[in-house]
């Protein structure tokens, strides 16, 4: 696209483009920083507002890691800020509609600082009414990037200061893999490491597809190096990201190198705690429920979506699994990993899904006898298959369903919690509890949040803690050793 310094061209999303799945090799670039935008920042501040899943969180460790590259400073609000970006989530209406009312609420801040800098970025700005809204509604908005092109940042503020003008830069395409990115983390010893990117499933309801790009595997000795050197700084927990990291390594041509075979690597790395989100029950496989089994670093918590317990509504979703393959996968993970905890994602109110569909998933929850689980209503996704599927099931049935089915998930999370009554649990602290400076908080492997007396000094640790009390949400304890 060729460029002059005085008009932009904007470069918009498109579902066409967006859709499109060739073999075409992966390209890995490697992020460079061009010295003219070194001191781009200086003497401004940033402020990212994240939104939505973990990916967000990740990419918004690099955004503020390029920012901070070229001379800006972390602002603690709106009113201090000359750069503000929202990082968005387009997986539910709802959460769409919560970003215009936020843009409308910063744009006052405009009126102080009228240098202030609006930017839009992550997956909201992939969907092509989005953008035809911005340009036509939304002019607080004065720069918008997506999900493929956050290493471009640089450029983009510098267009936008040079140019006075709105800079609107969305690729729609397979994508690429960028390393060497720098970023801000915003944990101490707790770590996000992608490990893929993008999502090739086409669930029919998901817009995850059309706005993340093609599944791409970053390569091993990538995500080693990374592991190793936050180990190196004292990182005691990573959680591995992907859209579907049991496809990690798939899209490898020569390299027969999988989920299983990374967490034996980066078992050795010497990391205390490893995770990984989000798994598709489809391509969960033996090698990776072995790892859970024999590697002490892999915590025995999976977060596995089901969606739905009714065969005909996951064939009309595309999940290409049916409630007996889920049940297998289950089954296989109980057997391996004793005592191993396992939470899910349910949609409810999926186009004509009929009673006993609704009445199949409710079996399927009993069955598998999950200890958590985001549920929600089916939201219709514009330009995927599903928001043209026929849905006579009204909103207030749907409703129902949705407070039936959090009953019977919120019983199995307590089940789930009061299981480790008096048990001895080992627990990375995270810090002092939401709720009480005094009492500190962490999460055990299983993924349970505890809370328990201690000191301050014990934060960042992994301490042994004696579990005195299970309520629905989380645990309480007393401090049975420093050590573990
Ligand atoms: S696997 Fe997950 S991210 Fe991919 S299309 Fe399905 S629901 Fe969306």
């Amino acid at each position: 696209m060729k460029k002059d310094d005085t008009k932009l061209d904007h470069l918009f999303p498109t579902f066409k483009d967006a859709r499109k799945r060739t073999k075409s090799e992966v390209e890995n670039i490697e992020f460079e920083l061009d010295p003219k935008y070194l001191n781009l920042g200086n003497g401004k501040k940033y402020l990212i507002q994240t939104y939505g899943c973990q990916a967000n969180e990740a990419d918004s460790e690099v955004m503020a890691g390029i920012l901070e590259r070229i001379g800006f400073t972390k602002a603690s609000n709106p009113e201090d800020s000359d750069l503000i970006i929202l990082n968005t989530c387009a997986i539910r209406e709802n959460a769409e509609n919560r970003i215009w009312g936020e843009i409308g609420r910063l744009s006052h801040y405009q009126k102080t600082n009228p240098n202030l800098i609006i930017g839009l970025a992550g997956c909201m700005p992939q969907e092509p009414d989005v953008v035809e809204r911005i340009l036509k509604k939304q002019h607080a908005v004065g720069l918008v990037f997506g999900t493929h092109n956050i290493h471009k940042l640089p450029e983009y503020i510098y267009d936008a200061y040079l140019s006075k003008e709105r800079v609107i830069q969305v690729y729609s395409k397979e994508g690429e893999i960028i390393e060497n990115l720098p970023k801000i983390r915003n944990h101490q010893f707790k770590a996000w490491v992608n490990i893929m990117y993008g999502c090739d499933e086409f669930c029919t309801y998901c817009i995850v597809p059309y706005t993340r790009g093609k599944e791409r595997s970053r390569l091993p000795e990538d995500v080693i190096l990374e592991v190793e050197e936050l180990v190196k700084a004292g990182y005691q927990e990573v959680t591995l990201l992907g859209q579907n990291v049991n496809a990690y390594g798939k899209d490898f041509k020569e390299l027969d190198y999988t989920l299983g075979d990374l967490l034996n690597d980066l078992d050795k790395t010497g990391i205390s705690r490893i995770r990984f989100t989000t798994s598709h029950p489809r391509d969960l496989d033996l090698k990776t429920i072995l790892a859970m089994k024999e590697l002490k670093s892999v915590m025995p918590h999976l977060h596995l979506p089901v969606q739905s317990g009714s065969d005909e509504v996951l064939r009309r979703m595309n999940r290409r699994y049916t409630k007996e393959m889920y049940m297998e996968k289950v089954n296989l993970l109980k057997e391996h990993v004793k005592g191993i905890s396992i939470t899910t994602d349910i949609i409810v109110g999926f186009p004509n899904e009929s009673d006993q569909d609704f009445e199949d998933t409710l079996d399927l929850v009993r069955e598998a006898k999950f200890e958590g689980a985001y549920t929600f209503i089916y939201s219709k996704r514009k330009g995927t298959p599903a928001a043209i599927f026929e849905d006579d099931t009204p909103a207030d049935v749907k409703k129902k369903r949705l407070l039936k089915l959090n009953e019977l998930i919120n019983a199995g999370f307590k089940e789930g919690n009061q299981r480790f009554l008096d048990e001895v649990v080992e627990v990375l602290v995270d810090g002092p509890s939401e709720k009480d400076e005094a009492v500190l908080a962490g999460y055990t492997p299983h993924n349970k949040l505890i809370n328990f007396k201690g000191s301050k000094s014990l934060i960042g640790k992994i301490v042994k803690v004696k579990v005195t009390k299970a309520l629905t949400w989380s645990l309480q304890g007393k401090l049975y050793s420093n050590e573990i």
